[in-house]
Formats: structure tokens, C-alpha cells, sequence
């Protein structure tokens, strides 16, 4: 479905990514983990046209989108929810779901969609109405996912959503991204919780100082010692 060729990023003389490559394939959970600062919200960026890399190329279902615009992108269908559960604080649930909407397609789709997202998360559809900075936490962080759900995207990248989340918000996250899988959208996830995501991921991805320095199945991934020690303290 996505497949990312030796990206190279920089930001002003600084260079964030050096010859990074990735696959993923439609209905895959891929997972990005790694230490801060090693680039992974960056290739994030990369894939939805936020960030333009220096060389190398991002082919999503065969077409090139490295330097396309990212409001092309979420047309194509890649949707991009930010770190942080960025949302319009003054407008209401409702109205920064259908915000969301806005490619041509997913408009026209918007009431059967936004029905879907209250789906799955009743806890929208119950404040609908109330505005979006009097959120929680993890209610913000729900009405990012779900008005990234808006745009009907065949390829969700979640940049840690389970972020600052109290322990039954997080299982409730990862159950969430699991149930993604059945509703046909792919997913490449960021993630801190690493055991979390061992647990729903298919393949994982570690970004150490700008690269990818290991790349597996979960299982595999579990033997390694570095992840291991690096990232379970085991
Ligand atoms: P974290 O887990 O801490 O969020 P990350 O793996 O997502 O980290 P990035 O945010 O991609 O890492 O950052 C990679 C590198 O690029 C870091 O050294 C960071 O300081 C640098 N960087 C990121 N954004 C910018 C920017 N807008 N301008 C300059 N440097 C940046």
C-alpha cells in the first residue's frame, strides 16, 4: 500500500532522517518506536506532505506523493492525526468532527460517517455538543482520532495516541486501534507504549538517530535483547 524509498529529511542544514525505507502493506498495524528525538514524527510528517523530504520518494497504491500538497494526501486517502490531540479548542465535538470531512468524497458521506465514529466512540456522540477545550485528555485525544476517521481514510497514522492517558484511557486506545484493522483502514502507529503495542502491531519498526536500526514481527522483535532491554526493561 505505502512503500517509503531511502527518505532523506532535513531541516535547515540539520538532517532528521538519513536514507529511511519502509513498507506497509493494506490491513497491516505497523508500529514506529524508538528513543525521542529519533525521527519518527518526522517520517510521519513526510508521509502526509507536512514535511518534504530532501531525495527519496513516498509511493502510496502506486502513485508518487512526495511532494504533493498534505490536503492531496488526505484527498488520496492518508489521514494524519498529530501528536498531542490537536483540535479547534473553540468550536464543539460535532463541529471539529465534520472539520474532518472536508475532502470531496468523505463530504458527501458525512452523516453516515460521523454515525460510525459516535460507534466507537460513544463518548463523542455524548458530548457533541460541548466545546472542544473543556475536553479531557483522553476525550481530546478520541475526537483527534475520530475526526481523522471524518476524512475516510484507508491509511490512519497515529502519532501516540496514548500519550498522557490514564491506564484504562491507553487499553482503551489500543483496543480502538485493533477494531481500525476490521473497518478496513491501515494503520501506521507511533508509540512509546511498546509493550502495548508488541501486543496489536504486525510489524515494528525501530528508529534510532534518524534510521531505521531494526525492522520484525512482533514476535521476533521480542527475542532481540536491545528491544528487550532498550524498550521493556526487561
Ligand atoms: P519524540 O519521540 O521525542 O516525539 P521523534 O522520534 O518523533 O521524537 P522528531 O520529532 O521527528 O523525533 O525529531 C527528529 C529530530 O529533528 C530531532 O532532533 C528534532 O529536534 C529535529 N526537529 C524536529 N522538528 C524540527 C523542526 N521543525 N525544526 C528543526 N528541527 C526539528
Amino acid at each position: 500500500m505505502l512503500e517509503a524509498r531511502n527518505l532523506v529529511s532535513m531541516y535547515g542544514k540539520a538532517q532528521a532522517l538519513w536514507d529511511v525505507s519502509l513498507t506497509i502493506d493494506e490491513a497491516e498495524i505497523v508500529a514506529l518506536i524508538g528513543s525521542n528525538g529519533a525521527g519518527k514524527t518526522t517520517l510521519l510528517n513526510t508521509i502526509s506532505g507536512l514535511h518534504h523530504p530532501a531525495s527519496g520518494t513516498v509511493e502510496y497504491l502506486g502513485q508518487g506523493i512526495e511532494s504533493l500538497d498534505p490536503y492531496v494526501i488526505v484527498e488520496a486517502g492518508i489521514s494524519h492525526v498529530p501528536e498531542g490531540g490537536r483540535v479547534f479548542p473553540d468550536m464543539s465535538v460535532r463541529e471539529n468532527l465534520e472539520m474532518g470531512a472536508y475532502p470531496k468524497r468523505a463530504w458527501k458521506a458525512r452523516e453516515q460517517t460521523l454515525q460510525q465514529v459516535y460507534g466507537i466512540f460513544p463518548r463523542l456522540k455524548e458530548r457533541e455538543k460541548q466545546l472542544a477545550r473543556t475536553l479531557s485528555g483522553g476525550e481530546r485525544q478520541m475526537l483527534a482520532m475520530g475526526r481523522g476517521l471524518m476524512s475516510r481514510p484507508r491509511l490512519c497514522l497515529l502519532d501516540e495516541p496514548s500519550y498522557g492517558l490514564a491506564p484504562i484511557m491507553v487499553t482503551e486506545i489500543f483496543r480502538i486501534i485493533e477494531r481500525l484493522r476490521t473497518q478496513e483502514i491501515t494503520v501506521l502507529l507511533i508509540e512509546q507504549n511498546v509493550r502495548h503495542t508488541l501486543e496489536i502491531a504486525d510489524r515494528v519498526y525501530v528508529m534510532e538517530n534518524g534510521r531505521i536500526c531494526m525492522e520484525g514481527e512482533c514476535d521476533e522483535l521480542l527475542q532481540s535483547d536491545f528491544v528487550r532491554q532498550a524498550y521493556l526493561g526487561l
